[in-house]
């Protein structure tokens, strides 16, 4: 933390704008002059029938939820053959790039092993191609 910063480790659960508080699930609250909200995306694998069955499984996973991204490399690391898919999504995601780089990362992992050739590689985009001009969202490589 720069010197001067204090980190409320706790989670804001409300904000009333009018006296300018910020109440704390811990039951607390702070003041402000000035608020800045950044609370970033909610994943919310139930919009899609089956996902969060489907993170739970040996079958899938995702890099957006960072304590999967272990599994992600279990899965890489023991596939010798088959078919793995990888999918971006659409609608407002975190990092466009970031389902690009592990199908790139995955297949160079399988190259090293000398497994590639026994693996069909998909990847699923909602643009037309990979960082094309015509994609609507810059990837962040
Ligand atoms: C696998 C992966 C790879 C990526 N690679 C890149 C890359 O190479 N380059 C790049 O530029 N970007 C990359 N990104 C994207 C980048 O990580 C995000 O764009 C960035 O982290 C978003 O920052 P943020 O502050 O908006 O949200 P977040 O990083 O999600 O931060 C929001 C924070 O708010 C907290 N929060 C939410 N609600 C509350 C609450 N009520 N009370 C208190 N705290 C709360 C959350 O716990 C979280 O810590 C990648 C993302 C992923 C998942």
């Amino acid at each position: 933390m720069p010197q001067g910063v204090a980190w409320i480790k706790d989670a804001a659960t409300d904000i009333d704008p009018e006296i300018r508080s910020v109440a704390l699930s811990s039951g607390g609250s702070v003041t402000y002059d000035y608020l800045v909200v950044c609370p970033g995306i909610q994943l919310d694998w139930d919009k899609i029938p089956g996902m969060a069955e489907a993170m739970e499984s040996p079958a899938a996973s995702s890099n957006y939820r960072y304590d999967l991204a272990p599994k992600t490399w279990d899965m890489i690391r023991n596939l010798k053959s088959g078919t793995a898919v990888f999918t971006q999504p659409s609608g407002p995601i975190k990092c466009a790039g970031a389902p690009q780089k592990i199908a790139c990362l995955a297949a160079d992992s399988w190259r090293k092993q000398g497994v590639l050739r026994d693996i069909r590689v998909v990847m699923v985009l909602p643009t037309p191609g990979i960082a094309t001009r015509k994609s609507n969202r810059p990837p962040c490589w």
